[in-house]
């Protein structure tokens, strides 16, 4: 029995389980291809489970950071190890009310979105004695390379445009509360390609440096984003940037030559690259069926299990294949899950194992990114998929999402609907 089989025996199935061994080697791949000295921010969306961060956050000097956008992810940042001041708030729609619980925990570092998002981080932290490090989040006018998601050079929700920052930079300066502490660029996601992602690198860090001449702002911490490729419930290897380190040392003395005695501190972001290598989705086959023809392997993991963010149909589109026996025979199938909706798809027409039969296991590689708190976890009402860590081999963690309704007393309900505030 392989030993996914062996947990699959023990613990159920979905079952996701995610190695450690190879969360650490990730980070230690990714710190080694970035400039010397660099941090790198952990992004919590890509998986928030606490012990799959702490272990990113482990190895000193090349330990990560946490990049969070909600209550929840500082939570698990906290839970996972991380101290307050290790973390990096961002998201286009902070509210008073997460931001009070933010900076309450210690958080001292967001990256804003507009001049509205600035004043309102300064106001809560004034209002707790504090001073808040604010990273201007810049969405380029112009781009230096074409990739699968562009998120600057066009209307965005994200950011600051490039183009206009300089009539906002009044209002900026008179914020209270805040320290205007650098910039955060983001522009792209999963480049495949190593030349486009240091050419969009390159436009980064002449950019800030241009900007911040421009408009005598600070740069103690620049975050030029991320954009570090991994497979995505496919067989495969995540991506490899030989030449990463040595040009962006290049362009970082050229235009920012303060930078190897931390001025400005230089840090990257990454999420799947970290995460995705280190988690295999373990599912079994509930039943296969012939209509008109056609094979379909029904799985115990839907959409509500993994890919369920593919709805969105741009982020990451799920089409999973499978690690096959090199000589098994196969035969094309199309693999489902058990959920009452056409839409749960996970692979049309993929070559599976011949002959599947109920009670087979069927196993996702590269699904530790955007597998779970990325799935329609409540959809259809389904128990979350337990979640197994391994540690040289062996289970050091096995956990479960719970989902429930909590009552809330209702003693106003009356005044409510007399007050029309139902209708
Ligand atoms: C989603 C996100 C990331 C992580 O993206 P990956 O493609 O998983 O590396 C990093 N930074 C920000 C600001 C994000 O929104």
């Amino acid at each position: 029995m392989t030993r996914h089989a062996a947990l699959a025996a023990r613990y159920g199935t979905p079952l996701y389980v995610y190695d450690l061994d190879e969360v650490a080697l990730a980070r230690h791949e990714l710190f080694t291809a970035l400039p010397d000295g660099a941090e790198l921010f952990y992004a919590f969306k890509a998986n928030p489970h606490p012990e799959l961060a702490r272990a990113l956050r482990e190895g000193g000097e090349r330990g990560c950071r946490a990049e969070i956008s909600s209550t929840g992810e500082l939570a698990a940042a906290l839970t996972a190890g991380y101290r307050a001041e290790e973390c990096l708030y961002t998201g286009p729609g902070k509210t008073i009310g997460e931001l009070h619980e933010a900076i309450g925990r210690g958080v001292r570092v967001f990256s804003t979105d507009s001049v509205t998002d600035v004043r309102r981080v300064g106001a809560v932290a004034a209002a707790h004695g504090v001073v808040a490090d604010c990273l201007l989040r810049i969405n380029s006018a112009d781009a230096s390379a074409t990739t699968s998601i562009r998120m600057t050079g066009t209307p965005s929700q994200f950011g600051f445009d490039s183009e206009t920052l300089a009539e906002a930079m009044p209002s900026l300066r008179r914020a209270d509360g805040v320290r205007l502490a650098g910039m955060h660029l983001f522009p792209l996601s999963n480049a495949r390609d190593e030349d486009a992602l240091i050419g969009e690198f390159e436009h980064t860090i002449e950019l800030a440096a241009r900007l911040s001449a421009a408009l005598e702002l600070p740069l103690r911490l620049l975050d030029i984003g991320g954009g570090f490729t991994a497979p995505y419930g496919v067989p495969g290897r995540r991506g490899s940037y030989p030449n990463l380190r040595d040009r962006l040392e290049t362009a970082l003395d050229r235009h920012l030559p303060g930078w190897r005695s931390g001025a400005p501190r230089i840090a990257f972001e990454s999420g799947r690259f970290l995460v995705g290598a280190a988690g295999t989705l373990v599912t079994e086959v509930s039943n296969v069926k012939i209509s008109r023809g056609r094979r379909y392997v029904i799985v115990d993991a839907g959409i509500n299990t993994f890919g369920g963010m593919s709805g969105l149909g741009r982020l990451m589109p799920v089409a999973v294949a499978l690690e096959l026996e090199p000589d098994g025979p196969t035969e094309r199938g199309t693999l489902v899950g058990p959920l009452c909706t056409p839409g749960d798809l996970l692979g049309r027409e993929i070559a599976l194992p011949a002959d599947l039969e109920p009670g087979d296991l069927v196993e996702i590689p590269n699904t530790g990114a955007y597998g779970v708190t990325a799935s329609l976890l409540m959809f259809l009402g389904r128990p979350a998929p337990l979640e197994v860590l391994l540690r040289s081999g062996e289970v050091v963690s096995a956990s479960r999402i719970e989902h429930h309704r909590s009552h809330q007393p209702v003693p106003y309900a009356r005044t409510v609907v007399e007050a029309g505030a139902l209708g």
